[in-house]
């Protein structure tokens, strides 16, 4: 019988399972995943697990009857150590071997680890565990500082800072969150935090760390030592690239490199895919590769997938989608910024109520939107569809983005004709 193995325990293998059996795929499935959970889904982990408002059954991939009603094998708490792509067989920590007819890595990444920045009271955030153990330590009245302002950091101090934690960030940037989207999203999101009681401070490079009976202290690049109670390092990943780079498969070579791969999610060796935040796909419509770390495109990743083991050949080029949710504040951004793309801007950044659009050669390149769903829902329909738009009428809020889409655009040209 055919058998497809699938490492990894987040939603790109829980997905491309899914999509197997919804596509009448009637062979083996076996799932090795690291850790002893479920497959489940990571972005409440620094959101509602954190704030203690989810139950870890809320944000499974699957529910655990799932996949014996599919027929699908879980080897959970049990890591694959070496993948020999000639003899289509991968090795487990259990020490069983296991031969593949198709093999999908979706190993994902780890939290970046900053040397000299370890103990106790210091903490990553990437799995269940480390949620767990944070949120323990988000008590009322205690001094959490985080170090990097990128989503990780932003969403932990927004929940810290709801328990009654004091909370400050540290970001050698100049504005959070401002490389990803931009400076109107990073001021915004500046102003959100200093409302709740979270000093951000950017330019600001924590040198070194000393543990004391009662704490820490952190010295700035300035020689200012600040104390706290924990401390957050949210300093971006590194994909868990070892085992395709032992087993010969290609890598990108720069830092924060992922296996590489051909538009259809295919590696170097036969039969090997890899898929989800450890990939570093060939993406159409930017025409060279990237990697991304986004729910939303592991998901789907694994969907595609799924219908190419099946014997299609469909190639990825779905636009990345990503959302953050900080304090009320709803973040959505869609498809990447360019250098060549003109921002314009929709609604009101006084109000927090905004798009920032990318306009590429009169097309919606890209979009960042805070509390304004709507846009995001109308653009996103836009943007699949060849569309001509200039930058006045996307900031003007009179204008309907939905008026783009082809039929309601031929309406309005005899509309402004007649
Ligand atoms: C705290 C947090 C918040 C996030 N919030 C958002 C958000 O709001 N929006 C959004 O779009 N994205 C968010 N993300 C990103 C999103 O969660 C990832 O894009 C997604 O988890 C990627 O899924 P994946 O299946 O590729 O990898 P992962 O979910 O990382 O799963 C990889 C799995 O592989 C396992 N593994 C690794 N090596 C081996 C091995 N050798 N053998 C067996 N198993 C192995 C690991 O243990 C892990 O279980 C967030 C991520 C984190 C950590």
């Amino acid at each position: 019988m055919t058998r497809f193995v699938l490492v990894g325990g987040g939603v790109a293998t829980a997905a491309t399972a899914t999509g197997l059996r919804e596509g009448g795929f009637d062979g083996e499935i076996v799932i090795v995943a690291g850790e002893s959970h479920l497959p489940y889904e990571r972005p409440p982990l620094s959101k509602e697990y954190l704030a203690g408002t989810f139950a870890v059954t809320d944000f499974q991939a699957n529910d655990e009857s799932w996949y014996s009603d599919n027929a699908v094998e879980l080897v959970l708490g049990t890591r694959v150590l070496a993948v020999s792509p000639g003899e289509r067989r991968v090795s487990l920590s259990d020490g069983r071997p296991l031969g593949y007819d198709a093999l999908v890595l979706a190993t994902g990444v780890r939290a970046r680890t900053l040397p000299g920045f370890d103990g106790d009271r210091v903490h990553a955030l990437r799995t269940l565990a480390d949620s767990e153990r944070l949120g323990s330590r988000l008590v009322a009245g205690s001094r959490l500082a985080v170090l990097g302002a990128g989503f990780v950091g932003c969403e932990v101090a927004a929940v810290a800072a709801a328990r009654g934690v004091r909370v400050t960030v540290f970001e050698p940037e100049p504005l959070p969150l401002g490389r990803a989207l931009g400076p109107e999203v990073g001021r915004a999101i500046t102003g959100i935090h200093a409302e709740n009681g979270v000093e951000i401070r950017t330019g600001q490079v924590i040198r070194s760390m000393t543990e004391t009976g009662s704490g820490l202290e952190l010295t700035t690049r300035d020689g200012e030592v600040v104390e706290c109670d924990e401390l957050l390092v949210g300093v971006g990943s590194v994909p868990n690239v070892e085992l395709a780079v032992a087993a010969g498969l290609e890598v990108g070579g720069a830092a924060g490199g992922g296996i590489l791969t051909d538009e259809f999610g295919r590696t170097s060796a036969p039969d090997v895919y890899a898929i989800g935040d450890v990939a570093e796909r060939f993406y159409p419509p930017h025409g060279r590769r990237i990697r991304v770390e986004h729910h939303d495109t592991a998901v789907k990743h694994g969907a595609n997938t799924a219908r190419n083991l099946l014997g299609e050949a469909e190639p990825f080029t779905d636009r990345h989608f990503f959302w953050s949710h900080q304090y009320d504040h709803n973040l959505q951004s869609l498809g990447r910024f360019t250098a060549e793309g003109t921002r314009v801007v929709r609604g009101s950044l006084e109000e927090r109520s905004f798009t920032v659009f990318s306009l590429v050669d009169g097309r919606i390149g890209a979009m960042v939107a805070l509390n304004r769903p709507r846009d995001l829902l109308q653009a996103r329909k836009v943007m699949a569809v060849p569309h001509e738009v200039t930058a006045d009428q996307l900031a003007d809020e009179e204008f309907p983005l939905k008026s783009l889409l082809p039929s309601k655009a031929s309406a309005r040209r005899s509309e402004v004709a007649g």
